[in-house]
């Protein structure tokens, strides 16, 4: 029988794509040690769409980016898919970050000489997934987000909103099994905001897993679920 009932934080379940369990980090500013983090616990499920919201300042990327295995935690574990962040090889990591993680911005990130199409195969060039056609698959997911009249526009000749099609394909060439979007919608408007969010409703709809991280309580209505930070902790787990 397939489980699909919540489960327990930092326990591991069949479907969890991320268990994290007594998240801690620090940074050192010189010689002293200032906790942000104390103490996460957090699982996510396939096919789950979770936000994350909490005050400015309260740990929202930090955990996002240990998360997306763009920083170490400083204590505690940060699974993936099963897989121990902090004992796996590099390569592990580099495939994992490449080929199962989907990021996504709040400055949309693109390389401005390139075009939108080029900005979506890039992470392509070092990294594929050998049953991919890649070149079809970028104009596939551009078509997918509303931009199949846009390929070859350079970011400055794209609006903000357009610009964030771009990243949000871009993030899906890999085929992730994770998105992972911090604040995606902070720099729209609000129309522009429900496009997008129309756009991550529609990939949830087909089954992908995504974290968001939003200032926006009008976004709540797309989500599952939020998880709600404050000073490094999670409030309402
Ligand atoms: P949020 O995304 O919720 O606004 P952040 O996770 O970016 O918050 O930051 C949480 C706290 O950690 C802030 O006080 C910030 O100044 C501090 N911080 C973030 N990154 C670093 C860093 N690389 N070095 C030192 N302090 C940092
Ligand atoms: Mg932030």
């Amino acid at each position: 029988m397939v489980d699909t009932s919540s489960n327990s934080p930092g326990s591991d379940a069949p479907h969890d794509v991320i268990t994290i369990h007594d998240l801690k980090k620090s940074y050192l500013l010189g010689e002293i040690e200032v906790p942000i983090l104390h103490g996460i616990d957090l699982n996510v499920k396939k096919g789950e769409f979770v936000a994350i919201m909490g005050p400015s300042g309260s740990g929202k990327s930090t955990l996002m980016n240990m998360i997306g295995c763009l920083d170490r935690p400083t204590s505690g574990s940060v699974r993936l898919m099963g897989k121990d962040t902090a004992t796996i090889s590099d390569n592990e990591l580099a495939e994992l970050r490449g080929f199962e993680i989907g990021f996504v911005f709040q400055n949309f990130n693109l390389i401005p000489r390139l075009s939108a199409y080029e900005n979506v195969l890039l992470p392509t060039y070092s990294n594929s997934k050998k049953d991919i056609d890649a070149m079809q698959r970028a104009k596939d997911l551009l078509t997918l987000v509303g931009l199949d009249d846009r390929l070859y526009h350079k970011p400055t000749e794209l609006s903000g909103g357009q610009r964030q099609r771009v990243a949000i394909a871009r993030s899906l060439i890999n085929a992730p099994s994770l998105i992972l979007a911090d604040e995606p919608t902070g720099n729209l408007d609000s129309k522009t905001s429900e496009d997008i969010m129309g756009i991550f409703s529609e990939l949830h709809g087909k089954g992908s897993t995504i974290v968001m991280i939003t200032h926006d309580p009008e976004m709540k209505k797309y989500v599952d679920r939020v998880v709600l930070i404050k000073d490094g902790r999670i409030e309402n787990n």
